[in-house]
């Protein structure tokens, strides 16, 4: 199944922003969302999957600096 996967910086103060967003294609021929998702006649609704996964917090970059929020606060 597909899902969105969401990344994020981490910040020196332990704030995290999320700076990308971007859906991840599982590929499957049963899956309605993905790009290979089969264009044959089927009963998509019984047999493919509807739906994306939950979303997925990936924290990928760590920043040196506090967040805009924590500096506008000074
Ligand atoms: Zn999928
Ligand atoms: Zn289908
Ligand atoms: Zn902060």
């Amino acid at each position: 199944m597909c899902f969105t996967a969401v990344m994020y910086r981490q910040y020196v103060c332990n704030h995290l922003q999320a700076y990308e967003r971007h859906t991840a294609d599982c590929n499957r021929t049963n899956c309605a969302i993905s790009h290979s998702h089969s264009g044959s006649d089927h009963d998509c609704r019984a047999i493919c999957d509807q739906r994306l996964m939950p979303q997925r917090d990936l924290v990928t970059e760590a920043s040196r600096y506090r967040c805009d929020t924590c500096l506008a606060r000074q």
